[in-house]
């Protein structure tokens, strides 16, 4: 074999896949050898919407490096790819080609709009898929896996039905946070928070049977006022304490509510007396069950002022009702103050609408149980994190867990298998039986048996409690082992100036770019090189030069070995065998395996840009050991 005199990617990295892919060998069944010990890994499945960024590259790189490795070792090894149906992106996704034809999924009916997601997922939903390809993953596209597959989804309904029958599963009304465009309930980790320059309102309630007589409270949400039933000051509040037990009356409603006292109330926030409106925040919710207060919701589905309101600002908007309000409270010389204050408030993750809480019937997931055994596999070491520091996010989570809202208002997903239920599960409840459901299970079959429990999992800081920890726990409940023992968490990939990579904020880099100008090796050399134990990975593109460089210095050395071999019949280890080594020969060996062992203890314990600066400088100590 005779290699081109210089090194090109384009040219080869093709070629080297297709041969990879022709052997069978990403395949752990067609593996050489009595292999016996199993290593397994499944792959994050990354939703069908996604386009590979420089998060995925990292993560599939790291991820390629130890299957390859321990493939190399004699394991049998599985790397098992696959995609997620991710319900709220995906609707979201079909939803916007929708409207660019001028119809909404009410136009099309249920039925006709899911066809439309098959059809566009059969298009478009293995994209990413086929850039792990370009990235040189060595996965099993064999057993690629879709959740919501026929098997898969059976998976899903036995994991139901087992809750079910527990007795872990109950329907009730709870306030949740609901997205008034994507028309569903969103979980707290489907929030983001977006910084707002609001006002902080100060509104006068006159005291019943008073005249004259106020207490003012302050909020950043005057509209909601329509739904308060109290009205919260801390007990120890000398300010107040002449007003508890009395009755306040709700200005433009002209209801009467009690003043009430409650240890939770910050007296040095606004006025230290806050309007409790147990329909429409998750703080009053809270003080409503302390106190059995009424809960009334003035907000419906839509985002609009509901019929509980008075007449006047019934069906308006939340904006406009505020508005109203304001204007209203003002001629009535019921608006004390306005201050400047700037406040997080809740956005949708998919669609960047604020967003609501309000009572809803949801149906839940009781956490108790799953949430202790979850935290006793970290605890006992049954599940290790690397870095370790992650663990203490996981342990937190678990210790203040409330129990999982599992129904989302879609229609692309997995429908909730009980008669005359049209909400489908969240879509962690189907990626939370990923590492077991994607080798079979609940039927006992060979490939479960061989590679489960996974090994190792590799993933983001982002989704250790959306994901990671459910998967412990349901792995721990219906398998009773840990679907894992490892789970490393990669650093978040920054620009060079430490910004978030966006594709919207237009500081994203595309790694199939990189690729292309630099051939995979070379990008995933460069990005592997970079990863410590930090949590951001600052990212430059020098080291994917640098990697470039690399390739090209092992590309000429083994063009040098080959066209030395190629003159005799015999191969060159054979050959020096016969001859004896020389003490120089003899070095470079000692050399060789002595880095090869410490990059074995490197990649072992995930130090990956350490392992790739040693193989670095070790390819100069070996040619200075031979000169
Ligand atoms: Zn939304």
């Amino acid at each position: 074999m005779e290699l081109s005199k210089s090194y090109d990617p384009k040219e080869t990295e093709a070629k080297i896949y297709g041969f990879w892919e022709e052997s069978g060998f990403f395949n752990p069944d067609n593996l050489p050898g009595n292999r016996k010990k199993a290593y397994s890994v499944a792959v994050p499945p990354p939703n069908i919407t996604g386009e590979l960024h420089m998060g995925h590259a990292l993560n599939s790189t790291v991820q390629d490096i130890l299957i390859r490795k321990k493939r190399l070792q004699g394991f049998k090894t599985l790397w098992l790819p696959g995609t997620d149906h991710a319900g709220i992106a995906t609707q979201n996704v079909v939803e916007k080609l929708l409207r660019k034809e001028g119809k909404t999924r009410f136009d099309l009916g249920k039925e006709k709009f899911i066809e439309r997601v098959w059809e566009w997922k059969k298009k478009y939903g293995s994209i990413i898929l086929e850039q792990f390809k370009k990235m040189g993953a060595s996965m099993d596209w064999s057993r690629t896996r879709f959740t919501m597959d026929e098997d898969y989804t059976l998976a899903v309904k036995e994991a139901f039905l087992h809750y079910q029958k527990k007795g872990w599963i109950y329907q009730g009304e709870r306030v949740i946070s609901w997205c008034t465009r994507c028309q569903t309930s969103l979980s707290d980790l489907e929030l983001e928070y977006a910084e707002e320059k609001g006002k902080l309102w100060h509104i006068r309630y006159e005291i019943k049977g008073e005249p004259g007589n106020h207490i003012t409270v302050a909020t950043t949400r005057p509209e909601t006022m329509l739904g308060d039933t109290a009205v919260a000051v801390n007990p120890k509040d000398e300010r107040y304490k002449s007003f508890v037990g009395k009755k306040a009356v709700l200005p433009l409603v002209k209801k009467e509510i009690p003043v009430i006292a409650d240890r939770t109330i910050d007296p040095e926030f606004g006025t230290g007396a806050l309007k409790v409106t147990p329909a429409h925040s998750f703080v009053d919710y809270e003080i409503g069950l302390r106190h059995g207060l009424e809960t009334v919701k003035v907000i419906d589905e839509k985002g609009r002022i509901s019929e509980n309101a008075p007449l006047p600002y019934r069906g308006l908007k939340v904006a406009e009702a505020r508005e109203k309000i304001l204007k209203d409270l003002e001629e009535q010389n019921l608006l004390a103050k306005i201050e400047d204050y700037s406040h997080q408030i809740p956005k949708c993750y998919r669609c960047s609408t604020t967003v609501e809480a309000m009572p809803s019937k949801q149906w839940f997931l009781k956490m108790d149980e799953l949430a202790k055994m979850a935290a006793v596999a970290v605890k006992k070491g049954k599940v290790a994190f690397f870095p370790k520091r992650w663990e203490k996010v996981y342990l937190e989570w678990l210790e203040n867990i409330k129990d999982w809202c599992i129904s989302r208002q879609l229609w692309w997903g997995h429908k909730i298998p009980i008669e005359g239920e049209t909400d489908v599960l969240d879509t962690w409840f189907s990626s939370a039986l990923w590492p077991f459901a994607t080798l079979g299970w609940p039927k006992a079959t060979k490939d479960l048996e061989s590679f489960y429990p996974t090994c190792d999992l590799f993933t983001d800081k982002g989704i250790i409690n959306l994901w990671v920890t459910r998967m412990i726990f349901s792995g721990l409940e219906f398998t009773k082992k840990p679907p894992f023992s490892r789970v490393y968490i990669n650093p978040t990939v920054m620009t060079k100036e430490g910004q978030r990579m966006s594709k919207s904020l237009g500081t994203g880099i595309n790694p199939v770019g990189l690729i292309e100008k630099y051939g995979a090796d070379a990008v995933r050399f460069g990005i592997a090189y970079q990863v410590t134990e930090l949590q951001d990975m600052r990212f430059s593109e020098d080291s994917i030069v640098m990697g470039r460089k690399f390739c090209n210095k092992i590309w000429n050395a083994s063009r040098f070995v080959l066209l030395q071999v190629g003159k005799e019949e015999i191969s060159l280890p054979e050959k020096m065998k016969e001859r004896g080594l020389t003490a120089s020969e003899k070095n470079v060996l000692k050399a060789l395996s002595k880095i090869s062992s410490s990059l074995d203890k490197d990649i072992e314990t995930f130090q990956f840009g350490k392992a790739c600066h040693e193989a670095y400088n070790s390819s100069g100590t070996i040619s200075a050991t031979f000169s």
